[in-house]
């Protein structure tokens, strides 16, 4: 993973996770790396599930990218770990279910990922209250009619991994700069950026890695590129919950129930999300209906969680591909290369999108 042939002088903008990745992984290559962003990121409104063996289909590029990034992120996680970072992964998935079509589809993926050798159980509603009664679930709703575990997927917290691999990537070399990119010019086959801080950055990029969420597409449209190449996105809204749990209520892994997702936190506390709310920014407020609707789970919540009280509420925007599938992983022009549309799934696939993108980076080393 380290070696390279020659390096390469690049910009990643935006350090929401995909950039932070994308800076990470090609800065511990041995390429000269400058990361560029404004604060604001909408991965850190993001609850950091990794959901990979749980994913419906079982081929394809969606398939691809989210076993390569699991398979990144535990040599990532040893790496980081070993240069003494927590780099911490919860490991381990519960899907929960009411409704007896998903509880089907559930049974048939757990047979699948079996018969591929992944570890994925299955249990009834009995073996739930089982798993209650142990002490390894919290009460659950009356209505349960099973769910599957999933071993190897799992979640970790989107914020730490960014502060993390930013610190380990300067300690490699890789120079950040808070400001916004205005514009993007391209010189003689290399690039040079506009920055709102100081107005021009003098530097000669050989690669310019746009990583800035929803933003890119207007960095992008003067040099006509938003519309050629399908590119619009629309944003989507998400709002989540920061809970504090009621005493005595265990939760070691976290749940999918029906769509919604509960994260156990330190100290009893719970992350709750996400409202999906299409075509809302990040300075719009969310639905009431859609956030009452997920607290009280669209009508399934036990006892502990109606009782739970509100730390935190927050809300981000994912990014939604209108013309493609996520994520957008394209070289528009020679040295320029867009790096989003993760929609819901930015987290679990930035190792695999920082890995496209050393690919093509590296291919092209080769080449000159
Ligand atoms: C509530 C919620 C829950 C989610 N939960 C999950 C989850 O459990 N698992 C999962 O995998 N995904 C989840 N997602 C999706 C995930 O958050 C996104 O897919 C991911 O954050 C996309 O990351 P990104 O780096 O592409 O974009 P962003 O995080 O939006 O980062 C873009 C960065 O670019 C910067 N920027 C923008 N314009 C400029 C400019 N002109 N100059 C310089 N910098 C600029 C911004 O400041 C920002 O830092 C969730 C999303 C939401 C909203």
């Amino acid at each position: 993973m380290n070696l390279i042939n020659k390096q390469k002088k690049v910009a990643v903008i935006g350090a929401g996770f995909v950039g932070c990745c994308t800076a990470w992984l090609l800065t511990k290559q041995g390429h000269n790396v400058t990361l560029i962003s404004t604060n604001s990121s909408g991965s850190s409104a993001a609850l950091g599930l990794l959901m990979a063996d749980v994913f419906q289909r079982s081929s394809g590029r969606s398939w691809r990218l989210r076993q390569q990034s699991m398979q990144l992120f535990g040599e990532w996680q040893q790496h980081l770990q070993g240069a003494g970072h927590q780099a911490k992964i919860n490991r381990g998935l519960w899907l929960l279910t009411n409704n007896s079509n998903q509880w089907q589809k559930y049974q048939m993926l757990a047979e699948e990922r079996s018969k591929q050798g992944i570890g994925m159980e299955i249990f009834n509603a009995a073996a739930l209250k089982e798993q209650v009664e142990l002490g390894v679930l919290p009460p659950l709703s009356e209505g349960l009619i099973g769910g599957i575990w999933s071993s190897r997927d799992g979640q970790l917290d989107p914020t730490e991994w960014m502060k993390e691999l930013l610190l380990d990537g300067q300690n490699k070399g890789l120079k950040y700069i808070n400001s916004k990119v205005s514009q993007l010019t391209q010189i003689d086959g290399s690039w040079q950026l506009s920055l709102e801080a100081n107005n021009k950055d003098n530097e000669i990029y050989d690669w310019l890695m746009v990583c800035a969420g929803l933003e890119s597409i207007a960095l992008l449209a003067p040099l006509g590129l938003s519309n050629t190449n399908n590119l619009a996105m629309q944003p989507v809204l998400g709002q989540a919950l920061e809970l504090k749990l009621p005493a005595g209520i265990n939760l070691q892994q976290s749940i999918n129930w029906d769509g919604i997702n509960l994260v156990p936190r330190p100290d009893n506390h719970l992350w709750l999300g996400a409202t999906l709310e299409p075509g809302l920014n990040q300075n719009q407020a969310g639905s009431i209906d859609a956030l009452k609707d997920m607290q009280q789970l669209n009508g399934a919540a036990p006892e502990w969680l109606n009782q739970a009280k509100v730390i935190r509420h927050w809300q981000g925007v994912r990014a939604q591909p209108l013309a493609q599938p996520a994520p957008v992983l394209e070289q528009l022009l020679p040295g320029l290369c867009l790096m989003a549309g993760h929609y819901r799934n930015g987290i679990l696939l930035g190792p695999a999108s920082a890995m496209w993108a050393a690919t093509i980076i590296n291919e092209d080393s080769k080449d000159n």
